[in-house]
């Protein structure tokens, strides 16, 4: 299952979290775009236990997502945003 992100229909960027303006070319105008997967640039764990990682999704995006199961640099996590769907790891974002 992919994530939801939002896509400029002006210059094509993509975006998390969701914009009520393009910072790139200050449109207003989006469309959700499925975002698949994200390769994992760094993880960080919090007091309790919960596993934070900013993730490389392409086309210049990032963003941080919760982590389902144990991942390192460089692998591929498939992105979701539902946190309960997973029976491999993926990293959880939030609908908008
Ligand atoms: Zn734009």
């Amino acid at each position: 299952m992919s994530a939801l992100v939002q896509e400029c229909r002006n210059c094509r960027s993509i975006l998390f979290p969701d914009r009520l303006f393009c910072p790139f070319c200050g449109e207003d105008n989006f469309s959700p775009v499925e975002a698949g997967q994200g390769t994992v640039e760094q993880t960080t764990e919090l007091s309790d236990g919960t596993v934070l990682a900013t993730l490389s999704v392409g086309r210049g995006l990032s963003v941080i997502a919760r982590l389902t199961g144990p991942a390192k640099p460089g692998q591929d996590v498939a992105l979701t945003n539902d946190p309960y769907a997973a029976t491999d790891v993926t990293a959880y974002i939030p609908l908008p």
